[in-house]
Protein backbone atom coordinates (compact mmCIF):
# COMPACT_ATOMS: atom_id res chain seq x y z
CA UNK A 1 0.00 0.00 0.00
CA UNK A 2 1.31 3.35 -0.58
CA UNK A 3 1.44 6.32 1.76
CA UNK A 4 -2.06 7.96 0.71
CA UNK A 5 -3.44 4.51 1.12
CA UNK A 6 -1.70 3.65 4.56
CA UNK A 7 -2.56 6.95 5.59
CA UNK A 8 -6.55 6.39 4.88
CA UNK A 9 -7.31 3.09 5.13
CA UNK A 10 -3.97 1.36 8.20
CA UNK A 11 -4.26 0.66 11.40
CA UNK A 12 -7.46 -0.31 11.95
CA UNK A 13 -7.49 -3.38 13.04
CA UNK A 14 -5.47 -4.22 16.14
CA UNK A 15 -5.44 -7.99 16.82
CA UNK A 16 -5.54 -9.43 20.16
CA UNK A 17 -6.25 -12.60 21.90
CA UNK A 18 -8.12 -10.49 23.97
CA UNK A 19 -10.87 -8.26 24.20
CA UNK A 20 -11.45 -4.77 26.55
CA UNK A 21 -13.21 -5.25 30.19
CA UNK A 22 -14.39 -1.94 29.75
CA UNK A 23 -16.18 -1.18 26.77
CA UNK A 24 -14.99 0.77 23.85
CA UNK A 25 -16.07 4.21 22.87
CA UNK A 26 -17.02 3.65 19.10
CA UNK A 27 -16.26 6.37 17.60
CA UNK A 28 -17.30 5.70 14.12
CA UNK A 29 -20.50 7.01 12.02
CA UNK A 30 -20.78 4.33 9.92
CA UNK A 31 -20.41 0.64 9.60
CA UNK A 32 -19.11 -2.02 6.84
CA UNK A 33 -20.44 -4.95 5.56
CA UNK A 34 -19.02 -7.99 4.12
CA UNK A 35 -22.41 -9.43 2.09
CA UNK A 36 -25.74 -8.13 0.74
CA UNK A 37 -27.33 -10.59 2.88
CA UNK A 38 -26.05 -8.76 6.07
CA UNK A 39 -27.29 -5.13 4.61
CA UNK A 40 -30.76 -7.08 4.37
CA UNK A 41 -30.97 -8.57 7.43
CA UNK A 42 -29.49 -5.05 9.64
CA UNK A 43 -31.09 -2.82 7.94
CA UNK A 44 -34.35 -5.05 8.59
CA UNK A 45 -33.51 -5.63 11.92
CA UNK A 46 -33.55 -9.49 11.22
CA UNK A 47 -30.27 -9.42 13.16
CA UNK A 48 -28.26 -7.13 15.47
CA UNK A 49 -26.17 -4.58 13.08
CA UNK A 50 -25.44 -1.16 13.53
CA UNK A 51 -25.96 1.04 10.51
CA UNK A 52 -25.27 4.77 10.53
CA UNK A 53 -24.23 7.10 13.39
CA UNK A 54 -27.83 9.19 13.74
CA UNK A 55 -29.45 5.16 13.99
CA UNK A 56 -27.72 4.31 17.06
CA UNK A 57 -24.30 2.64 17.59
CA UNK A 58 -22.91 -0.24 20.31
CA UNK A 59 -22.82 2.54 23.17
CA UNK A 60 -25.98 4.04 22.78
CA UNK A 61 -27.53 0.53 22.55
CA UNK A 62 -25.37 -0.42 25.94
CA UNK A 63 -26.87 2.79 27.57
CA UNK A 64 -30.34 2.11 25.93
CA UNK A 65 -30.21 -1.95 27.08
CA UNK A 66 -28.69 -0.67 31.09
CA UNK A 67 -31.53 1.67 31.60
CA UNK A 68 -34.60 -0.82 29.89
CA UNK A 69 -33.34 -3.42 32.61
CA UNK A 70 -32.67 -0.84 35.59
CA UNK A 71 -36.38 1.00 35.04
CA UNK A 72 -37.71 -2.70 34.23
CA UNK A 73 -39.24 -2.05 31.03
CA UNK A 74 -38.62 -3.66 27.43
CA UNK A 75 -36.68 -1.23 25.48
CA UNK A 76 -34.98 2.25 25.82
CA UNK A 77 -33.89 4.90 23.30
CA UNK A 78 -31.23 7.36 24.03
CA UNK A 79 -31.19 10.79 22.69
CA UNK A 80 -29.59 14.12 22.18
CA UNK A 81 -30.73 15.81 25.82
CA UNK A 82 -33.65 15.45 28.07
CA UNK A 83 -35.77 17.66 25.89
CA UNK A 84 -34.75 15.67 22.67
CA UNK A 85 -35.78 12.28 24.54
CA UNK A 86 -38.94 14.76 25.39
CA UNK A 87 -39.24 15.71 21.88
CA UNK A 88 -38.85 12.45 20.03
CA UNK A 89 -41.37 10.59 22.36
CA UNK A 90 -44.44 13.37 22.48
CA UNK A 91 -43.89 13.55 18.51
CA UNK A 92 -43.80 9.95 18.00
CA UNK A 93 -47.04 9.22 20.34
CA UNK A 94 -48.94 12.31 19.43
CA UNK A 95 -50.79 13.63 16.45
CA UNK A 96 -52.76 16.52 15.62
CA UNK A 97 -56.04 16.62 17.84
CA UNK A 98 -54.87 15.14 20.30
CA UNK A 99 -55.01 15.84 24.08
CA UNK A 100 -52.30 15.93 26.86
CA UNK A 101 -52.89 16.03 30.57
CA UNK A 102 -50.13 17.39 32.07
CA UNK A 103 -48.98 18.57 35.77
CA UNK A 104 -48.87 21.91 36.65
CA UNK A 105 -45.43 21.39 38.22
CA UNK A 106 -43.09 20.85 35.53
CA UNK A 107 -39.28 21.61 34.24
CA UNK A 108 -39.76 24.95 32.44
CA UNK A 109 -38.53 23.94 29.10
CA UNK A 110 -40.78 21.15 29.12
CA UNK A 111 -43.96 23.24 30.01
CA UNK A 112 -42.52 25.77 26.86
CA UNK A 113 -42.24 22.55 24.93
CA UNK A 114 -45.96 21.87 25.27
CA UNK A 115 -47.49 25.28 25.45
CA UNK A 116 -45.11 26.98 22.25
CA UNK A 117 -44.24 23.54 19.82
CA UNK A 118 -46.87 20.76 20.71
CA UNK A 119 -49.43 23.15 20.77
CA UNK A 120 -48.84 24.65 17.26
CA UNK A 121 -49.21 21.13 16.08
CA UNK A 122 -52.53 20.78 17.49
CA UNK A 123 -51.93 18.85 20.52
CA UNK A 124 -53.27 20.97 23.60
CA UNK A 125 -52.52 20.64 27.10
CA UNK A 126 -54.48 21.10 30.36
CA UNK A 127 -52.26 21.82 33.19
CA UNK A 128 -53.75 20.56 36.94
CA UNK A 129 -52.24 19.68 40.35
CA UNK A 130 -50.97 16.11 39.97
CA UNK A 131 -50.71 15.70 43.51
CA UNK A 132 -54.59 15.03 43.51
CA UNK A 133 -55.41 12.15 41.16
CA UNK A 134 -58.64 13.39 41.05
CA UNK A 135 -57.65 16.54 39.47
CA UNK A 136 -56.08 14.43 37.09
CA UNK A 137 -59.40 11.75 36.20
CA UNK A 138 -61.41 15.20 36.02
CA UNK A 139 -59.26 16.75 33.25
CA UNK A 140 -59.86 13.80 30.83
CA UNK A 141 -61.76 13.90 27.76
CA UNK A 142 -62.23 11.59 24.66
CA UNK A 143 -58.93 12.91 23.33
CA UNK A 144 -56.61 12.33 26.00
CA UNK A 145 -53.89 10.30 24.69
CA UNK A 146 -51.46 10.51 27.55
CA UNK A 147 -51.25 11.84 31.22
CA UNK A 148 -47.36 13.91 31.91
CA UNK A 149 -45.87 14.24 35.56
CA UNK A 150 -42.66 14.73 36.92
CA UNK A 151 -41.93 11.70 39.47
CA UNK A 152 -40.65 14.40 41.93
CA UNK A 153 -41.19 18.09 41.45
CA UNK A 154 -38.65 20.79 40.49
CA UNK A 155 -37.77 22.47 42.75
CA UNK A 156 -40.73 22.10 45.00
CA UNK A 157 -40.52 18.23 45.48
CA UNK A 158 -44.52 17.76 45.56
CA UNK A 159 -45.60 13.88 44.19
CA UNK A 160 -47.54 12.11 42.54
CA UNK A 161 -49.57 8.70 43.34
CA UNK A 162 -48.32 6.93 40.64
CA UNK A 163 -49.84 3.43 41.31
CA UNK A 164 -53.96 5.22 41.66
CA UNK A 165 -53.21 7.14 38.92
CA UNK A 166 -52.07 4.50 36.71
CA UNK A 167 -54.63 2.26 37.96
CA UNK A 168 -57.28 4.93 36.56
CA UNK A 169 -55.34 5.27 33.55
CA UNK A 170 -54.83 1.53 32.69
CA UNK A 171 -58.24 1.55 32.61
CA UNK A 172 -58.91 3.98 30.06
CA UNK A 173 -55.87 2.72 28.30
CA UNK A 174 -54.01 6.28 28.27
CA UNK A 175 -50.42 6.43 29.08
CA UNK A 176 -48.38 7.60 32.04
CA UNK A 177 -45.78 9.20 31.10
CA UNK A 178 -43.37 9.90 33.82
CA UNK A 179 -40.01 12.37 33.71
CA UNK A 180 -37.91 10.18 36.62
CA UNK A 181 -34.75 12.96 36.41
CA UNK A 182 -35.41 14.10 40.13
CA UNK A 183 -35.58 10.29 41.29
CA UNK A 184 -33.80 7.65 38.92
CA UNK A 185 -34.32 4.17 39.40
CA UNK A 186 -32.04 4.08 42.32
CA UNK A 187 -34.88 5.86 44.15
CA UNK A 188 -38.00 5.19 41.75
CA UNK A 189 -39.32 2.78 39.64
CA UNK A 190 -42.41 4.34 37.61
CA UNK A 191 -42.92 1.28 35.75
CA UNK A 192 -43.83 -0.98 38.25
CA UNK A 193 -45.64 1.57 39.93
CA UNK A 194 -48.63 2.05 36.74
CA UNK A 195 -46.54 4.24 34.63
CA UNK A 196 -46.47 3.21 31.14
CA UNK A 197 -43.33 5.32 29.46
CA UNK A 198 -40.74 6.81 31.73
CA UNK A 199 -38.36 9.63 30.52
CA UNK A 200 -35.01 10.85 31.77
CA UNK A 201 -32.93 14.03 31.76
CA UNK A 202 -29.66 11.76 32.14
CA UNK A 203 -27.46 14.64 32.13
CA UNK A 204 -28.22 14.35 35.75
CA UNK A 205 -28.73 11.68 37.90
CA UNK A 206 -27.77 9.09 35.75
CA UNK A 207 -24.47 10.52 33.85
CA UNK A 208 -24.04 11.86 37.82
CA UNK A 209 -21.08 14.01 36.90
CA UNK A 210 -22.09 16.91 35.36
CA UNK A 211 -19.98 16.46 32.21
CA UNK A 212 -23.12 15.14 29.87
CA UNK A 213 -26.25 16.43 27.91
CA UNK A 214 -28.42 13.29 27.51
CA UNK A 215 -31.90 11.59 27.71
CA UNK A 216 -33.28 8.53 27.51
CA UNK A 217 -36.84 7.32 26.97
CA UNK A 218 -38.30 3.65 28.50
CA UNK A 219 -41.46 1.91 27.60
CA UNK A 220 -43.26 -1.21 25.73
CA UNK A 221 -40.72 -2.20 22.56
CA UNK A 222 -42.97 -1.41 20.33
CA UNK A 223 -43.48 2.08 21.29
CA UNK A 224 -40.08 2.06 21.67
CA UNK A 225 -39.65 0.95 18.07
CA UNK A 226 -41.41 4.50 17.40
CA UNK A 227 -39.73 6.40 19.28
CA UNK A 228 -36.73 5.46 17.69
CA UNK A 229 -38.08 6.10 14.27
CA UNK A 230 -39.02 9.25 15.46
CA UNK A 231 -35.52 10.13 16.97
CA UNK A 232 -34.03 9.28 13.78
CA UNK A 233 -36.14 11.67 11.19
CA UNK A 234 -35.44 13.85 13.73
CA UNK A 235 -31.79 13.59 14.57
CA UNK A 236 -32.27 13.90 18.27
CA UNK A 237 -29.88 11.17 18.54
CA UNK A 238 -26.93 10.51 21.30
CA UNK A 239 -22.98 10.50 20.35
CA UNK A 240 -21.21 7.59 21.40
CA UNK A 241 -18.55 9.51 23.70
CA UNK A 242 -21.39 10.84 25.75
CA UNK A 243 -23.67 7.16 25.64
CA UNK A 244 -19.99 5.89 26.92
CA UNK A 245 -19.67 8.85 30.09
CA UNK A 246 -23.74 7.82 31.16
CA UNK A 247 -23.02 4.41 31.29
CA UNK A 248 -20.23 5.02 33.44
CA UNK A 249 -22.51 7.05 35.64
CA UNK A 250 -24.54 4.60 35.36
CA UNK A 251 -22.40 1.84 37.23
CA UNK A 252 -22.27 3.90 40.47
CA UNK A 253 -25.90 5.43 40.62
CA UNK A 254 -27.02 3.39 43.06
CA UNK A 255 -24.37 4.10 45.57
CA UNK A 256 -24.66 7.53 44.76
CA UNK A 257 -28.11 7.96 45.66
CA UNK A 258 -27.34 6.07 48.45
CA UNK A 259 -24.94 8.82 50.46
CA UNK A 260 -26.89 11.89 48.76
CA UNK A 261 -30.12 10.81 49.70
CA UNK A 262 -28.63 10.24 53.30
CA UNK A 263 -26.94 13.41 53.08
CA UNK A 264 -30.01 15.21 52.08
CA UNK A 265 -31.73 14.33 54.88
CA UNK A 266 -29.49 15.59 57.18
CA UNK A 267 -29.18 18.69 55.52
CA UNK A 268 -32.91 19.05 55.12
CA UNK A 269 -32.98 18.12 58.86
CA UNK A 270 -30.48 20.72 60.08
CA UNK A 271 -32.04 23.30 57.45
CA UNK A 272 -35.74 22.64 59.72
CA UNK A 273 -33.63 23.58 62.75
CA UNK A 274 -32.48 27.23 61.79
CA UNK A 275 -34.19 29.94 62.67
CA UNK A 276 -33.69 31.73 59.21
CA UNK A 277 -34.95 29.13 57.79
CA UNK A 278 -39.08 29.64 57.29
CA UNK A 279 -39.62 26.21 55.78
CA UNK A 280 -38.32 22.79 53.80
CA UNK A 281 -39.41 20.79 51.32
CA UNK A 282 -37.94 17.35 51.47
CA UNK A 283 -39.93 14.37 50.80
CA UNK A 284 -38.07 12.28 52.96
CA UNK A 285 -38.91 14.83 56.00
CA UNK A 286 -41.86 13.80 58.19
CA UNK A 287 -43.04 17.12 57.75
CA UNK A 288 -43.45 16.67 53.73
CA UNK A 289 -47.38 16.71 52.88
CA UNK A 290 -46.69 13.56 51.23
CA UNK A 291 -43.68 11.74 53.41
CA UNK A 292 -46.35 8.75 53.67
CA UNK A 293 -46.20 8.50 49.85
CA UNK A 294 -42.80 8.77 49.76
CA UNK A 295 -42.15 6.03 52.32
CA UNK A 296 -44.14 3.59 49.34
CA UNK A 297 -43.48 4.34 46.46
CA UNK A 298 -39.21 5.25 47.09
CA UNK A 299 -36.56 2.95 47.91
CA UNK A 300 -33.21 3.83 48.90
CA UNK A 301 -34.11 7.53 50.41
CA UNK A 302 -36.08 10.04 49.04
CA UNK A 303 -33.10 11.54 46.19
CA UNK A 304 -30.83 14.52 46.23
CA UNK A 305 -32.84 17.16 46.27
CA UNK A 306 -33.74 19.49 48.65
CA UNK A 307 -35.52 22.87 48.81
CA UNK A 308 -35.90 25.61 51.39
CA UNK A 309 -37.42 29.31 52.02
CA UNK A 310 -34.93 31.77 53.14
CA UNK A 311 -36.62 34.16 55.55
CA UNK A 312 -35.81 37.57 54.40
CA UNK A 313 -36.03 37.50 50.66
CA UNK A 314 -34.36 38.24 47.58
CA UNK A 315 -31.58 40.17 49.93
CA UNK A 316 -31.15 37.48 52.04
CA UNK A 317 -30.55 35.13 49.02
CA UNK A 318 -27.63 37.29 47.96
CA UNK A 319 -26.44 37.37 51.49
CA UNK A 320 -26.52 33.61 51.83
CA UNK A 321 -24.83 33.26 48.29
CA UNK A 322 -21.56 35.90 49.30
CA UNK A 323 -21.75 33.39 52.70
CA UNK A 324 -21.18 30.72 50.92
CA UNK A 325 -17.36 28.99 50.76
CA UNK A 326 -17.89 25.27 49.35
CA UNK A 327 -21.25 25.09 47.74
CA UNK A 328 -21.34 26.48 44.24
CA UNK A 329 -24.19 28.33 42.52
CA UNK A 330 -25.16 25.49 39.33
CA UNK A 331 -28.55 25.88 37.27
CA UNK A 332 -28.64 21.90 37.29
CA UNK A 333 -28.29 19.09 39.62
CA UNK A 334 -27.38 15.86 40.46
CA UNK A 335 -23.55 16.34 40.26
CA UNK A 336 -21.30 14.60 43.05
CA UNK A 337 -20.67 17.79 44.27
CA UNK A 338 -23.61 19.49 46.09
CA UNK A 339 -24.27 22.56 44.03
CA UNK A 340 -27.47 24.92 44.46
CA UNK A 341 -29.92 27.12 42.29
CA UNK A 342 -32.09 30.33 42.68
CA UNK A 343 -35.44 29.18 40.52
CA UNK A 344 -36.85 33.14 40.75
CA UNK A 345 -33.75 34.00 38.49
CA UNK A 346 -32.83 30.24 36.72
CA UNK A 347 -35.69 28.17 36.02
CA UNK A 348 -38.69 30.11 36.53
CA UNK A 349 -37.70 33.62 35.56
CA UNK A 350 -39.57 34.05 32.85
CA UNK A 351 -42.76 33.90 35.00
CA UNK A 352 -44.20 37.04 36.62
CA UNK A 353 -44.13 37.59 40.56
CA UNK A 354 -47.75 36.45 40.26
CA UNK A 355 -47.20 33.48 38.47
CA UNK A 356 -44.02 32.66 40.62
CA UNK A 357 -46.28 33.27 44.03
CA UNK A 358 -49.19 30.81 42.55
CA UNK A 359 -46.57 28.11 42.25
CA UNK A 360 -45.48 28.61 45.17
CA UNK A 361 -41.92 30.51 44.41
CA UNK A 362 -40.77 32.69 46.14
CA UNK A 363 -37.93 35.28 46.68
CA UNK A 364 -36.23 33.16 49.30
CA UNK A 365 -36.41 30.00 47.63
CA UNK A 366 -33.35 27.85 47.45
CA UNK A 367 -33.15 24.44 45.58
CA UNK A 368 -30.12 22.33 46.72
CA UNK A 369 -28.87 19.01 44.65
CA UNK A 370 -26.68 17.28 47.65
CA UNK A 371 -23.92 15.91 46.55
CA UNK A 372 -20.86 12.71 48.05
CA UNK A 373 -18.99 15.55 50.34
CA UNK A 374 -19.12 15.00 53.82
CA UNK A 375 -21.95 16.37 55.58
CA UNK A 376 -20.38 17.79 58.53
CA UNK A 377 -18.49 20.06 55.56
CA UNK A 378 -21.91 20.85 54.08
CA UNK A 379 -23.08 21.93 57.13
CA UNK A 380 -20.17 23.75 58.02
CA UNK A 381 -21.13 25.96 54.98
CA UNK A 382 -24.64 26.72 55.16
CA UNK A 383 -24.25 27.49 58.84
CA UNK A 384 -21.90 30.61 57.57
CA UNK A 385 -24.32 31.13 54.98
CA UNK A 386 -26.94 31.42 57.00
CA UNK A 387 -25.51 33.62 59.95
CA UNK A 388 -24.63 35.94 57.15
CA UNK A 389 -28.97 36.18 56.24
CA UNK A 390 -29.40 37.60 59.41
CA UNK A 391 -26.73 40.55 58.84
C1 LIG B 1 -33.05 18.98 33.03
C2 LIG B 1 -34.41 18.47 32.93
C3 LIG B 1 -35.02 18.26 31.69
C4 LIG B 1 -34.34 18.62 30.38
O1 LIG B 1 -33.20 17.82 30.18
P1 LIG B 1 -31.95 18.33 29.30
O2 LIG B 1 -30.99 17.18 29.42
O3 LIG B 1 -31.46 19.61 29.89
O4 LIG B 1 -32.46 18.52 27.92
C5 LIG B 1 -36.31 17.73 31.66
N1 LIG B 1 -36.97 17.42 32.80
C6 LIG B 1 -36.41 17.62 34.01
C7 LIG B 1 -37.19 17.27 35.24
C8 LIG B 1 -35.12 18.14 34.12
O5 LIG B 1 -34.58 18.33 35.33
Amino acid sequence: MRFETIAARGGRDVPSASRPLTPPIYQTSVYAFETMEDVESAWEGKQPGFLYGRYGGPNTAMLEAMMAALEGGEAAVACASGMGAHTALFLALLARGDHLVAARDLYGTTTAFLNEELSRLGVETTFVDATEPAQVLAALTPGTRAVYVESISNPLLKLVDLEALGAELARRSIELIVDSSLTSPAVLRPLSLGATVVVHSATKLISGHGDVTAGVVVGRREQMDRVRATMIKLGTNLGSFDAWLAVRGLRTLHVRLERQSANALALARFLEGRQEVSRVYYPGLPSHPQHGLAQRLFKNGAGAICSFDVKGGAPAVERFMAGLRLIEFAPSFGDVATTWSYPARTSHRRLSDDDKAALGIGPGLVRLSVGLEAVQDLIEDLTGALDRTRS
